[in-house]
This record gives C-alpha cells, sequence and structure tokens, in this order.
C-alpha cells in the first residue's frame, strides 16, 4: 500500500540541526524515543524545546510488531544517564520533561523504582517542571507502582496502542486489561492520566468506539490517536492510512464519549504538544 500524498510532504521534511539536535548528538548516554522510533515529529518537537527521553537504555525484552526499537537482552542499567538527563534539562530549559523507557521485564519491578529515581533528580532540582511519564506495564503488577513516588508526577501515561482485538498480534505479551486497570490504579491517586494508540493496524469502527468507552471507564483525562506508519517491511504492515478529515471524526467520538482532551492526527505520537495539551486542560 503506498503512502498517501498528504503524508509524503510531512515525513521526509529535514529536521533542523537545531539545539536539542545537537545536544542529543553530543551526549552518548542519552537516548530519546524521538530518535529511536523515528517519530517525524521531531523537528517540530525539537524547535519547541521538547524531547521525550527513553531510560533504561534502548533494547526491550518485549516484541511488539509495531515498533521499531531494538529487541534482545537489555544491558545493566546506566545511572550516568540520570546526569546526563540533568544536563539536558539544565542546557535546553525544558519546562516540560517526559520520560518512557523500553520494558524491562528482566528487572524486579520492571524498572519502577528507577524511573522514580530520575524523577526525584528532576523533581529535586527543578520542583516547577511539569512532569509526564510513559510507562510500559511493569511486569502486569500493581504492586511495583508503589515504588514511585506519585509527588513527582504531573501526568501519568500508559498507552493501550490498539484496540482489545488486535493484542495478539501487535502486541501479544501485554494485556489490555491490566493495562486498563493501572491507568484506574492511578487515577484512584487523583493524577492525570494519559493513554495513546494508533489506528491503521486494521481495527474496526465499533472496536475504537468500545475502546474509548472503556478508557473512560477509569477515567483517562488525555487521549492521543495517530496513523500507523510502518518502520520496515519486517513490521505490522499498515492495513489502512486515515485521512486527517476521519482522525477529526474519531477525535469528535471520542470527546462526545467524554475524554476531556483528544489529540487526533496522522502524525500525533504519545507525547506530541505534551505540554500544550497538558496546559490546555480544566
Ligand atoms: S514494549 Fe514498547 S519498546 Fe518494547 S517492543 Fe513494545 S512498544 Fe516497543
Amino acid at each position: 500500500m503506498s503512502l498517501p500524498k498528504e503524508y509524503r510532504k510531512f515525513l521526509y521534511s529535514k529536521t533542523k540541526e537545531d539545539s536539542v539536535k545537537k545536544f542529543l548528538k553530543n551526549s552518548s548516554h542519552i537516548h530519546t524515543v524521538c530518535e529511536e522510533a523515528k517519530c517525524p515529529n521531531r523537528g517540530l518537537c525539537f524547535s519547541k524545546k521538547t524531547a521525550t527521553f527513553l531510560i533504561m537504555g534502548d533494547i526491550c525484552t518485549r516484541n511488539c510488531s509495531f515498533c521499531a526499537i531494538k529487541k534482545g537482552k537489555p544491558l545493566p542499567l546506566d545511572h550516568s544517564e540520570i546526569d546526563e538527563i540533568y544536563n539536558a534539562i539544565e542546557k535546553l530549559k525544558l519546562d516540560y520533561v517526559v520520560l518512557t523507557s523500553v520494558t524491562r521485564d528482566d528487572l524486579s519491578d520492571g524498572g519502577a523504582s528507577y524511573f522514580n529515581i530520575v524523577l526525584q533528580r528532576i523533581k529535586k532540582s527543578y520542583p516547577e517542571i511539569k512532569t509526564e511519564i510513559l510507562v510500559p506495564d511493569f511486569k502486569q503488577n500493581l504492586e511495583n507502582l508503589k515504588n514511585i513516588d506519585f509527588s513527582y508526577v504531573d501526568v501519568f501515561n500508559h498507552n493501550l496502542e490498539t484496540v482489545r482485538e488486535l493484542y495478539h498480534d501487535v502486541r501479544s505479551k501485554a494485556s489490555y486489561d491490566f493495562s486498563l486497570n493501572m491507568l484506574k490504579e492511578v487515577k484512584r491517586l487523583d493524577k492525570i492520566t494519559k493513554s495513546g494508540i494508533m489506528v491503521g493496524l486494521g481495527e474496526k469502527d465499533e472496536q475504537l468506539v468500545k475502546l474509548f468507552k472503556d478508557l473512560k471507564s477509569v477515567s483517562v483525562d488525555i487521549l492521543t490517536i495517530g496513523q500507523y506508519i510502518s518502520p520496515s517491511p519486517r513490521h505490522h504492515k499498515v492495513v489502512k492510512y486515515y485521512s486527517q478529515e476521519e482522525f477529526n471524526r474519531l477525535k469528535k467520538i471520542a470527546e462526545g464519549i467524554g475524554i476531556e482532551r483528544v489529540v487526533s492526527g496522522i502524525f500525533v505520537r504519545s507525547s506530541f504538544e505534551a505540554y500544550e495539551t497538558f496546559k490546555g486542560l480544566k
């Protein structure tokens, strides 16, 4: 299936050699999901001084069929990345920091306590900075959430990624129900919660509506909806390219179901315009 015209101009626009890109290039221990997952928005986000830091290395223990991130046996945790993220925040004068990670099923709590160390370091030095954590499912054990001090977290983000019916094909080691429960558990702490999906993997409209209702049932505040674009022929194929009109329609449906903020568009990704969306919440 060839790429529709409206996609090409964006995907092939050169990312400007701005301060974020330069800084990241010179930082050996820092990974960003922007670069690792080849995000089409990085030019735009970098120019707005936002980046999503990928902590705990760039090798994942899972094997989601849509994801470009390296799979395999992760390396030991490299605590020097914390200093580099700290320096990046200082150098780039970031207002809003998104931390994400690969899935680390090799760690006892899936990495929850490591998220806490990084958050603590940021918030102790920069209490005014807003933090969003886009987390894996921490070995599908809600107890592991207790290793995170949520007073350091402004937005808790955990992606459903796709509809329940496609989990087997798309993220076979994850659990749709556990992911919903994790969002519900954090909402109990009165935190802003967020989730994201990609479309174009073969989902049906009624399955999307059910997903929106499931997210509403656990009181999610923010939802991002973006187009799946296959990183390579080895990855899950694209079943459909949605037009921007179709993304607008999905946004209307999800907001009609009661999700407060829905960011929906061809190139929307989990932390795309994260700060603006956060500021836009009532
Ligand atoms: S768990 Fe996340 S990083 Fe790992 S393969 Fe799946 S999407 Fe990629």
